[in-house]
Formats: C-alpha cells, structure tokens, sequence
C-alpha cells in the first residue's frame, strides 16, 4: 500500500512516517509539508494535488493544520485517494456537508479525533455511563502548541454523550453567575468542557459524571504520540473497506 503523509514534518507526521516505515505492507512514498526537498531520505513536496500527481498513492494521511484540512480533504477526493484525517478542528457542520457531498462509491475518508484506542474507549465508555448520570463535566489537557480548543476528542466525547442520553436531567438547575467570563468553560449543549494548554501535556482528558454523593470520573492519557500509531496504521490498513466519510475510530473498532 503506497502512502503519502502531509504534515510530514510535524509532531505526529514524524511519528506516522515511522510507522509506515515500519510497517511491512507498507510504502512510504512521499511527504508534504511547508517546505519542499529532502528529510529523511522522504521526498517533500508543498502541495498535496502536485504530491499526488508524483507519488501515486493509495492512501493520504493528514496531519495538518484545522484551517487547512478541509482543502486537503477535497483534494483526495478529486484524484480519487482515501485519506486518513488525524487534524482535528473540523466542525460537525463540515464534517455533515462532506459526508453528503462524498457520493463515489470507490472512495473514503476516515476522520478520527484520536487515534489512541484506550481514548476510543474513554468515549465510548462514557456515552455507556451517560444514561445513569446526567449531569456531566469534561476536562481537557493538551500540550501548549495545540491550536483548536476544545479538543475534537472533548467535542467528539460530548456528541457521543449527548446521543447515548435517554432523558434530560432531572436533577434541579441552580443559578450560577461567571465572575471571570469563561470560568464555567465552553458548552456543547449542557455539557461543560474545559481545556487546559500547558508544556508538559501530550493530549489527557476526563469525564467527570456526577450524581448526589458520588462521581464516577473516566481518565485517558496519551502520554506519546506513539499511542497514536496502533490506530493510524488499522485505519490506513482498512480504508479500502469503507465507503464515503467515517467519522470516528469506533466504526472500524467495534461492531456493535
Ligand atoms: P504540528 O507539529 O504543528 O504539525 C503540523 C505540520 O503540518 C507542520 O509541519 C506544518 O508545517 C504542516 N503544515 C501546515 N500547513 C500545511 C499545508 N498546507 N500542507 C502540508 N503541511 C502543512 O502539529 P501536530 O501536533 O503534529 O498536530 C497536527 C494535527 O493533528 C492537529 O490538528 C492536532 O490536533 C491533531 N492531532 C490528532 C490526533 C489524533 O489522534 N487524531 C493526535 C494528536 C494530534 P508548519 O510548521 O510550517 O506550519
């Protein structure tokens, strides 16, 4: 399988490009990044139409930028190559508009917010204990170079929660008031989340449930970005077996 990594001389595109290497069923043929030429014995190119041209490959990883993966998106599926998107940053309404715009049979995008599975299991773990507690708080830590907050992880957990919930919370509402705007953090309907950037941090959150006299709190931390490969290099491996655009990791982990 030949693969092109854009955002190849990134923080996680470094990591990708290793884990293509190693990975026998694998051809790394090319990156794109900002800059052209050579690194690492990986031919560079700045744009991703002119590396596809070149390289011919069978699957695009994208690693990029919030504010340019769409673009990059539209592009594979012009020349008609699956892609695997890690950038995070797209909203649901982008996200919805791809999936109704993608009508080719033979071609896929899988969009996951995060590749770790133990943070795919955080999610789905949580949407499980959604139904028995309904008042709920999400955490986020990331590193300080992040540039979309909250995380599509925080974003994606909040959706799954938000769709796994039977009922509204009957627990009584109180009034609050923010003495520093922002304090209660941002809100994906009633859900609260909070995102904290700070050298030191890959990428953690917890899902903090609260009920009268107990809490149950879900923790995952990546503490590598080697945590991500394992799911990268599945989603590379079964793109050829989906159709049209997938959003999350789930779909290709678990049948139920
Ligand atoms: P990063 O270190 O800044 O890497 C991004 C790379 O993309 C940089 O080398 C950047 O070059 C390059 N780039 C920028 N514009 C480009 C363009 N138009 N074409 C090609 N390359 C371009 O960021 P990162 O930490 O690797 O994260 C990348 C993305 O992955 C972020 O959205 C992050 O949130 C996401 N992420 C996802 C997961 C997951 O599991 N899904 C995990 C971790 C991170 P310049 O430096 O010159 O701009």
């Amino acid at each position: 399988m030949r693969v092109l990594v854009c955002g190849a001389r990134g923080k996680m595109g470094k990591e990708v490009v290793n884990a293509v290497r190693a990975t026998e069923e694998m051809e790394l043929v090319g990156g794109v990044d900002t800059a052209k030429g050579q690194v690492d014995g990986i031919e560079l190119y700045d744009d991703l139409a002119e590396a596809i041209r070149q390289t011919k490959p069978d699957v695009v990883v994208d690693f990029t930028r919030p504010d340019v993966v769409l673009k990059h998106i539209k592009i594979c599926y012009d020349f008609n190559v699956r892609v695997v998107v890690g950038t995070t940053g797209l909203s649901e309404v982008e996200i919805q508009k791809l999936k109704e715009e993608a009508k080719k049979d033979d071609w896929a995008a899988l969009i996951a917010p995060n590749f770790a599975i133990g943070a795919v299991l955080m999610m789905k773990f949580a949407s499980k204990a959604a139904r028995f507690f309904p008042k709920v708080e999400i955490i986020e830590y990331h590193h300080d170079q992040k540039k979309d907050a909250p995380s599509g992880t925080a974003i994606k957990t909040a959706e799954m929660i938000l769709e796994a919930r039977r009922e509204e919370s009957e627990l009584p509402k109180h009034e609050e008031w923010e003495k520093i705007p922002g304090a209660r953090g941002g809100k994906l309907e009633d859900i609260n989340i909070h995102s904290i950037r700070l050298p030191g941090y890959v990428a953690h959150q917890e899902v903090i449930f609260g009920l009268p006299g107990q809490s149950l709190i879900i923790r995952h931390d990546s503490t590598n970005r080697e945590s991500f490969m394992p799911g990268v290099i599945l989603a590379i491996r079964k793109i050829h077996e989906l159709k049209g655009v997938i959003y999350g990791l789930e779909h290709i982990l678990f049948q139920d």
